[in-house]
């Protein structure tokens, strides 16, 4: 059976948040009986072939079944009706700000369905011709542009838009409020900005960002983008952080639309983002995964993509800092729990479907991509992705079918090489040991839990020694180098490889003699290495320790991020450990000594990442620090963007509960940017009634609904809120839940917060979340637990030590 098109007439009241439809499908040889999907709305009369098909239909499980389907071709016209609700943002929702809202789509993965009678599986692509009308003021978006704008009886206006191209109904949106435009244009594409009134004059650097990395993207693919227009749409409520929605992305508002506070961490963020978004247009839109299960290879492809681009727009931002700080070292993080999934994974349910948008889809595959353009060379992965993108333009496709273009290219066993990477769960901790003269390696799968597992992957490794780079593919149990030490070793340079290296006591010395010669990727990759080693218990507490402080003598900022990175989860794990607050001394206090509060002449212009960073944690555990900074809160308006988190954070932490007024009183005028700041500061007091009440306010319909998000996880951060933490999901649970409408966002959020509010109350969590609110969330809390043992396991190692 083919779906060829939807003919969509939608009616909508905007203020009432009503919709009356009527959506004509095109069907080409017709399954007896149809089924499609329609959830949350009510079929009023359904006309097959025009004729009225009366009793012969029914409704059920979300389910409409039209009986006695003819055979052949036909067409199917259903008639309903849907209201939207109030509480979510998710579906078709309200998008809240200023009292007034904006009625939007989000529908991936299975949302489609709420909004019209669909087949709502990707693998039923077909074209969308869309009619809306609405009242007179307002303004319509969707993935197509419009072809005509007409007056329509009643004073309204009927707004029909050009046929889209052949797409998944995931892809689909409508977009109906007061949205402010703004246009640049990239060779045959318009790139429009729509926002809410009065930020348009903001969007300018990211339509410009988009602008080139459009054209970047067809160069590089050798396929123009088919569309006339690309819309990007900030949106004032909105659960994750963007969508694909082929010519009409999705997004939070800071990521269109960069206000002055925007730090140079955000505006970085915010370009990420775009370029991500834009690489779906092709990976995703144009080629799209036949069924879920291969989500990874959109997800993993635009976390490749955004990267490769934006160091073309961007050589000097030093990109792959970004990479491995945002993709490859958490997703290995999350990827060591025994209850990970591979990257590759069978999925039935829509709960399912959701629960494995995460880090291994994102930040492994991405992880492995790059590892795979490494080993068969930039020219050959690229020829390889191009033919599998001309191949299967406007179709679905499987990994398989990439692996055999890039194996076609390049002439190396890719498909044998990813096979394995993405049926086998885990990653491969790499043994280096001493044998005679030489060196061994030898490998097994990485468990975070410490225990030994069996497993072996064909790993593209590469190696320096005595200066000299050296590759070859380890797809074996162990392997000899003759006459090089471990000591004279260093794995995987550049840190293109998605495994871990452990080496011996001996060869660690060597290394933090040679430290300072590193590159800053490579001494981020050994901390990164050792993070995984201590909380699996696998080195000494000092070895972790003591390459630590050494981080503390390089103002390098990938290094500064890595390392305060887990130093601030160390302190919201076991703050009270005398080797935690050593590091404090050891670590943030030279470093901030270094770096300083106001940029040096002729700095790395990335050090005001790291800055930011740094100090926000600098003023959690130094009071001088803090009382210096908290003054300059009287005139946050003027503080640098790097410093706006540190001093809401000093202001906060100085103040108690003194500082919830006015920061509340700034929060509520304040841009995205700026709130996300004054949350992480609030949700980090040291007065328990401002971290509560800072955690009401973002569910209480007062601010933005999705900056909860900021404050779950920001409260979560704070060593003392554990307990306030965690009686606030207890008692709010199901309004959270609610806000998030099923989404997974929801659970990993929970995910973020739960392994450490969870800490001392294992029991009281497991019996809380399994008791009635398990199902749907199942896979993404199993591994939520697992996460708390560890964190567990490692609070009382560093309380012993
Ligand atoms: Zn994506």
């Amino acid at each position: 059976m083919e779906i060829v098109s939807y003919d969509l007439n939608l009616d909508v009241d905007f203020a009432a948040a009503k919709v009356k439809g009527v959506v004509t499908l095109t069907i080409g040889r017709s399954e007896e009986p149809l089924t499609l999907d329609a959830v949350e709305m009510d079929v009023e009369a359904v006309r097959v072939n025009g004729e009225p098909w009366r009793s012969r239909f029914d409704r059920s499980k979300g389910k409409l079944r039209i009986l006695r389907m003819p055979k052949g071709d036909s067409t199917v016209e259903i008639h309903y009706s849907k209201r939207v609700i109030d509480g979510t943002i998710f579906g078709l929702y309200k998008s809240k700000y200023d009292g007034n809202y904006m009625l939007v789509t989000d529908l991936e993965p299975a949302e489609a369905r709420t909004v019209f009678p669909c087949k709502d599986d990707p693998a039923f692509k077909a074209v969308f011709n869309l009619r809306v009308v609405t009242d007179e003021h307002l303004k319509v978006i969707s993935n197509s542009a419009a072809k005509s704008v007409e007056p329509a009886p009643g004073g309204r206006v009927l707004h029909v838009f050009n046929p889209s191209p052949r797409m998944s109904t995931y892809l689909f949106f409508m977009g109906i409020g007061d949205f402010e435009e703004s246009k640049v244009s990239a060779g045959k594409t318009e790139i429009i900005s729509a926002s809410r009134p009065g930020t348009s004059k903001n969007a300018g650097f990211i339509l410009g960002i988009a602008a080139q990395v459009l054209r970047d993207y067809e160069r590089y693919f050798g396929i123009p983008y088919p569309l006339p227009k690309l819309h990007l749409i900030g949106l004032p409520e909105y659960h994750t952080g963007a969508m694909e929605n082929w010519g009409a992305i999705t997004a939070r508002e800071p990521y269109v639309v960069i206000e002055k506070g925007a730090s140079l961490s955000d505006i970085r963020h915010a370009s990420f983002v775009m370029t991500h978004e834009i690489a779906h247009m092709w990976f995703g839109d144009l080629v799209t995964m036949k069924w879920w299960d291969d989500l990874w290879l959109n997800e993993s492809f635009a976390a490749f993509m955004e990267h490769k681009m934006l160091n073309r727009a961007h050589p000097n931002w030093d990109i792959w800092r970004d990479f491995l700080l945002s993709e490859n070292f958490p997703s290995m993080n999350a990827d060591s729990l025994a209850g990970t999934h591979p990257i590759q994974v069978k999925v039935g349910t829509v709960n399912e479907i959701q629960q494995v948008f995460d880090a291994i889809s994102y930040g492994k595959g991405a992880s492995i991509l790059r590892m795979m353009e490494a080993y068969v060379g930039e020219a050959a992965f690229r020829k390889g992705v191009n033919a599998y993108l001309r191949r299967f333009r406007y179709s679905n496709a499987r990994g398989e079918d990439l692996w055999k273009s890039i194996a076609k290219s390049s002439g190396k066993p890719v498909s044998r090489v990813m096979g394995a990477w993405v049926k086998q769960k885990g990653f491969p901790v790499v043994k280096v040991s001493t044998k005679g003269k030489g060196s061994e390696l030898s490998q097994s799968r990485f468990l975070v839990n410490g225990k030994e597992s069996k497993g072996t992957w064909p790993i593209p490794l590469t190696y320096q020694s005595e200066g000299k780079l050296r590759s070859l593919l380890f797809d074996r149990k162990a392997l000899i180098i003759k006459g090089t030490r471990p000591s004279s070793l260093l794995l995987n340079p550049g840190r293109t490889g998605f495994y871990a290296t452990l080496y011996e006591e001996e060869a660690y010395n060597a290394i933090a003699r040679r430290f300072h010669t590193l590159h800053p990727h490579d001494k981020a990759g050994i901390i990164s290495d050792l993070w995984l080693f201590l909380q699996a218990g696998m080195v000494k507490p000092e070895t972790y320790f003591r390459f630590l402080s050494l981080c503390g003598r390089f103002a390098e900022a990938i290094v500064v991020e890595t390392a305060s990175g887990q130093l601030a989860s160390l302190r919201a794990i076991a703050d009270e450990a005398q080797p935690v607050k050593r590091a404090y001394g050891d670590f943030f206090l030279p470093l901030a000594a270094t770096i300083g509060l106001a940029p040096k002449q002729g700095e790395d212009p990335n050090l005001g990442t790291a800055r930011e960073a740094l100090m926000t944690q600098v003023v959690q555990v130094n009071e001088e620090f803090a009382a210096r900074l908290s003054e300059r809160f009287a005139r946050f308006d003027e503080v640098e963007p790097d410093l706006r988190q540190a001093v809401a954070t000093a202001y906060a932490v100085v103040n108690g509960g003194s500082a919830y007024e006015p920061m509340v009183r700034r929060l509520k005028t304040a841009s995205e940017v700026d709130r996300a700041k004054l949350y992480a500061a609030l949700t980090a007091s040291t007065d328990q009634a401002v971290v509560e009440k800072t955690l009401d306010l973002t569910i209480g319909g007062q601010v933005s609904r999705s900056d909860s998000g900021y404050t779950i996880v920001g409260a979560s951060n704070n060593p003392l809120a554990r307990k306030t933490t965690w009686d606030w999901i207890v008692r709010r649970y199901d309004e959270v839940k609610g806000i998030y409408g099923g989404a997974q966002q929801f659970y990993l959020y929970l995910d973020r917060a739960v392994p450490r509010c969870g800490l001392g109350r294992a029991g009281e969590v497991k019996s809380f979340i399994s008791g009635r609110r398990f199902d749907e969330g199942k896979l993404t809390f199993q591994r939520t637990f697992e996460r708390l043992e560890v964190n567990t396991r490692l609070r009382e190692r560093l309380l012993s030590a």
